[in-house]
Order: C-alpha cells, then structure tokens, then sequence
C-alpha cells in the first residue's frame, strides 16, 4: 500500500507538534517533528562557539554533526547529535534563535531535505514544520496550514516553558514569537507561507480536542 503523508506547516507556537503528534496516533503514523532537526543542527553550532549567521563556517560544521531521530519508548521522537541525546537541550530558547538562524541559509537547508524526504518515503507520515508542504512534501496528500494569533501563541509558549522548568516573562516570549515568524516568513529560502492547496486551520478559540477534532475532518475529507 501507498505511503500516505500529511504535511503540516505553521508559525511557532500554533500548536504543530502537540496535535501533529496527537494525529500522527490516531492515524498509526510516523510523527516527524522537522524543527528538531533544526534545532540539533542549531545545538551543534552553539556548542562550536561557531556564528550561526555565518554560512560558510555552518556548512563547515555539518558533516561533522551526525543527526539521527530515534524513537523513545513511549514512541515520542528523541533527538541525537553525534550519539547523544539532546532532545531536552534543543528546546532551550537559546537554541530556538540558533536554529532559526541556521535555516534561513539554502544549503543548510538542502543538506537536510533528503533526510526528511526519506523518511516520508519509507513510511505513512504526519510531518510538521515551516515548508513541508512547500518544498519537502509538495506532493503530500494532506496539507494544512496552522496558525493561532499571536497572543494565543505566546500564552501556549510561556505555558510549555514553565512547565518544561525554563521559565521567561511573558512579554519576551511574545517579542521572541513575533522575531521569529517575521524571520522565518521573510527568509528567502523556504520562506513560511500556506502551500498551494492547503487547508488552514485557525486554532485562536479552539482547545486541544477541538484543534484535533478540526484537523482530523480536513484530513479525513483529503484522504477520502
Ligand atoms: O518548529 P520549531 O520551533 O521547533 O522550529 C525551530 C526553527 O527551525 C524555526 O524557527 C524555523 O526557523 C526552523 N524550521 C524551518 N523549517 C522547518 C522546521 C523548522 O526552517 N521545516
């Protein structure tokens, strides 16, 4: 049978990962969370004391840095860098700005997309991140947008990183969110915008289970 792939795309904070992961489950697929990538490309940059503005010092760094998803055992994804598990370590705001940074640079992009195409081939997949159904997955058979206003976002964001023991004040979070939507939707590589064909998803309103009810009729509608 086909491999199915849905391509999930929007700014920080929208809630990708938390309901891709959540539909991924439904649906008995692989839940890839591309940003990761990014970020362990970003932590790998930091730990160098390398500029990630500086491309042609990032690239240097790359094929030193062996980047791996490995599956946890309660299925969640795990991060490794060089045989290590730096899945805690990426969520740092520190290296948010790091992988937000790298990725704005074309061959660093390039250099990850066969890694995440590949998986998308070898199984039935939800993907989230900034161009997945843009440039990774143009041909996904599901694409949806997601997005929430701003505060929504920010509130969602200072949650998850009390929770997580990282706290930061309110207003930094949401001056970080709005940095980096402007970034990541103004890069000229893969810049965020809705894919051709996608179906957008506001979540402002919506709790968790009403965000997961919404994306699970568009999928159900796509997949039909
Ligand atoms: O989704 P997350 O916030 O973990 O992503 C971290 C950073 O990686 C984003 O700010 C974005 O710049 C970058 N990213 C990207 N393309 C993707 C996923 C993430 O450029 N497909």
């Amino acid at each position: 049978m086909k491999n199915v792939s849905i391509a999930i795309d929007g700014p920080s904070g929208a809630g990708k990962s938390t309901l891709a992961r959540a539909l991924a489950k439904k649906k008995g697929y692989l839940y890839i969370d591309t940003g990761a990538i990014y970020r362990t490309v970003g932590c790998y940059v930091r730990r160098c004391g390398v500029d990630p503005a500086d491309e042609a010092a990032v690239l240097r760094l790359l094929p030193q840095a062996k980047v791996e998803l490995r599956r946890g055992e309660d299925e969640t994804q795990r991060m490794f860098l060089n045989g290590e598990d730096v899945s805690e370590e990426i969520r740092l705001p520190e290296v948010s700005k790091y992988a937000s940074v790298v990725s704005a640079h074309p061959e660093v992009r390039a250099y990850l997309l066969e890694m995440q195409r590949e998986l998308a081939r070898n199984h039935s997949v939800v993907m989230d991140g900034r161009d997945i159904g843009t440039v990774v997955l143009p041909d996904a058979d599901v694409k949806i947008f997601l997005t929430a206003s701003v505060e929504t976002r920010a509130k969602r964001r200072y949650l998850e990183l009390s929770e997580r023991g990282t706290p930061e004040a309110l207003d930094q979070v949401r001056s970080e969110i709005v940095q980096r939507d402007w970034d990541d939707s103004h890069r000229a590589a893969a810049p965020l915008r809705q894919a051709e064909g996608a179906v957008a998803v506001d979540t402002t309103t919506l709790n968790f289970q009403e965000s997961l009810a919404a994306l699970s009729r568009v999928v159900e509608e796509a997949l039909k």
